[in-house]
């Protein structure tokens, strides 16, 4: 299949969260099944030129956008390291030569983010049109390529090249939807009549994820609970209904993870290497993370790992208001982070006042937080909701067992505790409420003070939970193949 990524990010090039991982990481294994994927971007100013070897095409690209006319861009070509994926880059530096990817450096999102993410769909369309390149597939990621399905109803299907390309739009986090003033309608330039309840319009808003969902020939997530979670109102964000709806289908599918990174038999970041077949090694990490992070070094006092961005998604909140409590379970907590200010300044002053009992930096640190996951004992993740989320599938692999809330990708890759039989590879929790914490962890606990047979046996377990991009890419083949019939039919 002739396969074309839409997407405001993919890892190398630029990474803001897990869209970037699989816009970056997909392409790869579909290629390996045979297809031939192309992937375009917007030029950042971060992609450095040079770095990674990109050269423009002859002759500029030129993309409606409405009532502001043609803009021209240049096309830049490269290659998605390591292997000979094309990668377009839209070049126009008035839109993308910025600090940030979507906000600027005080955290407020572009004023212009819509003009500059329509200018990516449409530019994509056309990018294939310049290319010759009729795709079968265009697989286009939350709001920012979600008018692709839209711009290709209302404005390219007499374009033979495109006449047949099916569209499948994964929703990474339903939270963001791209909603605008209805001015936007105008520089869309698919006519107003678009502009309607059954449409784009979201209470007299121009809504681009809706618009995705209506005209997606597939729509996809990135967990199976996610996918049920999105269809009612307490996850919906208000377009539980649209996607009942509209996409009944809508399928989930969980990211693959980075087993080339993260493998503790082999991860250079840890202290000491260890595997399944010899769990002592996971003790030396235990002890030098303790060391490192200033807790006293005891073997006996299990240790709760956190490693999360600090916001309200991740249920820090409720975290805080408990964490005495949690301290007080004769634990010792490690937590690596960044986010909201309060967070920042309510953990240091926890750390201050229990350094015998909690740990915390705050930052960005991909060597500590490999060594989290490797020294800690529990892993502990109270989401409000989590799409996806891979932290837990890491903690998995390195015998670190995860204490969850059962929401999204948690609820579909950790499986909870069964006293009776042993069975599991965690402890999850359902309420997101203070107690639930406390009460979870006061739960696994006895596990590590009681029980070393069935703790080892967890572990075990939990470090032979595989969750591949060769699966993940498996499920995506058959959702392309799916609405490809339905865009024949
Ligand atoms: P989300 O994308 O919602 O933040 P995920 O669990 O899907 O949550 O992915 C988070 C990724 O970011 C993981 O790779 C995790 O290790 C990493 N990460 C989060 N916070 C930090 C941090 N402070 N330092 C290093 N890595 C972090």
């Amino acid at each position: 299949m002739n396969i074309l990524f839409a997407a405001a990010e993919a890892a190398p090039f630029i990474k803001v969260g897990g869209l970037g991982d699989v816009a970056g990481t997909l392409p790869r294994y579909l290629k390996d099944r045979g297809h031939d994927v192309r992937i375009v971007l917007p030029r950042y100013g971060a992609i450095d030129r040079d770095r990674f070897g990109l050269s423009a095409m002859p002759g500029p690209l030129g993309v409606p956008m409405g009532t502001s006319g043609t803009l021209w861009c240049e096309i830049l070509e490269g290659r998605l390291p390591g292997t000979d994926i094309p990668v377009y880059f839209l070049e126009r530096r008035d839109l993308f030569d910025r600090p940030g990817v979507y906000d600027d450096p005080s955290g407020k999102g572009y004023g212009d983010n819509a003009f500059r993410f329509l200018f990516l769909s449409r530019g994509a369309l056309e990018t294939a049109r310049r290319l010759s390149f009729p795709p079968r597939v265009i697989h286009v990621h939350d709001w920012h390529t979600a008018a692709v399905p839209l711009y290709l109803d209302a404005l390219y299907r007499g374009d033979p090249l495109l006449a047949r390309s099916a569209t499948v739009l994964t929703i990474h986090n339903l939270e963001h939807q791209g909603i605008f003033p209805r001015e936007l309608m105008d520089v869309l330039g698919t006519g107003r009549h678009y502009f309607h309840t059954g449409d784009l319009e979201f209470y007299n808003e121009v809504n681009l994820l809706k618009s995705g969902i209506i005209h997606g020939d597939a729509v996809s997530t990135v967990s199976p609970t996610y996918a049920r979670e999105m269809t009612t109102p307490a996850f919906g964000c208000r377009l539980d209904g649209v996607i009942r709806t509209y996409a009944p289908d809508l399928t989930g599918i969980l990211n693959g993870v980075d087993y080339g990174e993260w493998k503790p038999e082999k991860d250079p970041w840890i202290f000491q290497p260890y595997g399944s077949d010899d769990l002592s090694g996971k003790g030396k990490n235990k002890a030098d993370l303790q060391t490192a992070l200033g807790l006293p070094v005891a073997e006996g006092i299990p240790v709760v790992g956190m490693v999360t961005r600090l916001v309200h998604q991740k249920g820090m909140d409720v975290v805080a208001s408990v964490i005495h409590r949690l301290l007080d379970l004769g634990i010792q907590m490690v937590l690596l982070g960044s986010g909201e200010s309060w967070a920042h300044d309510f953990f240091s002053a926890v750390a201050s006042e229990r350094p015998d009992r909690f740990a915390c930096r705050l930052g960005y640190d991909p060597v500590l937080a490999h060594r989290i996951i490797a020294g800690s004992d529990l892993f502990l993740m109270p989401s409000r909701f989590e799409p996806c989320g891979l932290t837990q599938m890491f903690a998995l692999r390195y015998g670190t067992l995860p204490v969850v809330r059962a929401v999204g990708g948690l609820n579909d890759t950790v499986e909870n505790f069964d006293a009776a039989t042993g069975a599991g590879t965690g402890f999850k929790f359902y309420d997101l409420t203070g107690d639930a914490v406390v009460n979870t962890l006061s739960w696994a606990l006895p596990v590590f003070r009681e029980s070393p047979e069935t703790l080892t046996a967890l572990r075990k377990r939990a470090m032979s939970r595989r969750f591949s991009w060769e699966d993940t890419a498996g499920q995506y083949e058959l959702l392309y193949r799916r609405a490809a019939e339905k865009r024949d039919a």
